[in-house]
């Protein structure tokens, strides 16, 4: 048996055995069946490992060792689900001992672990709720006004989920369409009626608003207290000062994933990969706030590989499908993929996904399928990530809400 961290009892059935990465699917507990590739079992040297011939011998041995005895193993683990192996009692069908300390020869057998997003929005969602009730309670009902602007079809299904989840957690929202002809000042007007409304703690505007609209003006105009998105110059100093600020919820949800998955922040270094004002920027200062030592890069950085793979924590913001290959990625590292980028083309889907039966089938149904900016090939390398779809997204409605409620707590000065 393996058993990680948490305690959690693993059936290892290997299903095919590839060199250098052995895929293997999981069940947990007699029943549940997990699909890959959240099971992806890496083996890496260690530092001190005395070279590639002994590596390589340990590693056919592994193999031969669940290819032909398919026995329990015993694994110690440490802080990241690794399963420490001493290599002179590796052979086939050998059973390994459990171990905690390191051997003068080793293995690591590295499980990739998906940070589920999904799973931690719905905790979060589940407290603001909590706090909405114990608000109720004291007569006050936080409120969001969304504004959507014409009919761009991914907005239009982003606001729609963002007042579906209000209404979920008890929270009032008013959702406002003006048409896509409207004007900078019919805009600004609408804004600034927003900020005098006592029912409403948040103003969101969904972005991108039509080109006749001066979209800095507008966000420059709502009300720093009522800036739920955390995108206005006052909130970004705040943030920027290290003093209490509506954050930006995108960054803020990436914060909440690594606290919630108990990944270490603090003298982790951090690589950000994007530099814009409402994911790279922010989120190189919540990593920093959170003691990280973090660099930040951009579209005119040098040997980007180079930064990428000295990263602890890499958080990759740019909006390319895949562009964060395997060779950017630090084995064991922490992968957090922001993007989300929609792909349609045939040929950049065979890059990205040959042989993945199940992305295929979405992909001939729905003729694109929604990919982050890290190949799923660098995911084999991760310590940990968060897949695309089902990680980052879910995180930011929930900072939305909690944005939404912590708005309406500080306006009345709770
Ligand atoms: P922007 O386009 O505003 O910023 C992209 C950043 O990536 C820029 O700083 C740019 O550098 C950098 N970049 C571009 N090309 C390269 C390159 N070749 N090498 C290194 N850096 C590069 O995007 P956003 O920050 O708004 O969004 C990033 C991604 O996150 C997108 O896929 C977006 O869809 C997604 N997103 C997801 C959200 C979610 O809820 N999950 C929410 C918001 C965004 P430079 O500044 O030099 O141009």
């Amino acid at each position: 048996m393996l058993r990680s961290k948490n305690n959690k009892v693993m059936r290892i059935l290997v299903s095919r055995v590839k060199w250098p990465t052995f895929t293997f699917a999981a069940n947990e507990g007699a029943s549940h069946r997990f699909p890959f590739p959240g099971f992806r079992i890496g083996l890496f040297e260690r530092a001190h490992d005395e070279g590639a011939d002994g590596c390589a011998g340990a590693l056919g041995a592994v193999a031969q060792a669940v290819v032909e005895g398919f026995r329990d193993i015993d694994g110690g683990s440490d802080g990241h689900d690794m399963i420490m192996a001493r290599m002179t009692s590796l052979g086939p069908g050998r059973r390994l001992r459990r171990s905690g300390r390191r051997y003068d020869r080793c293995l690591e057998l590295e499980m990739a672990r998906v940070l589920d997003g999904a799973a931690i929005a719905a905790q979060i969602k589940q407290e603001v709720a909590e706090e909405v009730r114990l608000l109720g309670a004291q007569g006050i009902r936080p409120g969001l006004a969304a504004v959507l602007v014409g009919h761009v079809p991914a907005s239009e299904i982003y606001v729609r989920s963002k007042v579906q989840t209000c209404a979920d957690l008890g929270i009032y929202s008013d959702l406002i369409t003006p048409p896509d002809t409207v004007t900078t000042e019919e805009m600004f007007d609408l804004v600034t009626s927003l900020n005098d409304r006592d029912d409403v703690d948040g103003i969101l505007i969904q972005l991108p608003l039509p080109a006749q609209v001066d979209t800095k003006r507008l966000l420059d105009a709502v009300l720093p207290a009522k800036d739920v998105d955390g995108f206005h110059p006052i909130n970004a100093g705040r943030l920027m000062a290290g003093r209490p600020a509506l954050e930006p919820c995108t960054p803020a949800g990436v914060i909440e994933i690594l606290k919630r998955s108990g990944i270490p922040i603090a003298g982790q270094h951090a690589v950000v990969v994007g530099r814009s004002d409402i994911v790279g920027k922010p989120a190189a200062m919540l990593l920093l706030h959170q003691n990280a030592t973090v660099t930040i890069c951009h579209s005119k950085t040098r040997d980007l590989g180079a930064i990428t793979r000295q990263a602890d924590i890499l958080v990759a913001a740019i909006g390319r499908a895949g562009f964060i290959t395997e060779e950017m990625v630090k084995p064991g590292a922490t992968v957090i993929d922001v993007g989300m980028n929609r792909i349609t083309d045939r040929t950049e889907f065979d890059q990205l996904f040959a042989g993945n039966a199940k992305r295929e089938a979405a992909f001939l149904k729905r003729g694109s399928v929604v990919v982050g900016d890290v190949h799923p090939k660098a995911f084999e390398v991760a310590g940990a990530y968060t897949p695309v779809p089902g990680g980052v997204g879910p995180l930011t409605i929930a900072m939305l809400m909690a944005n939404t409620v912590r708005a309406a707590k500080m306006r009345r000065g709770l």
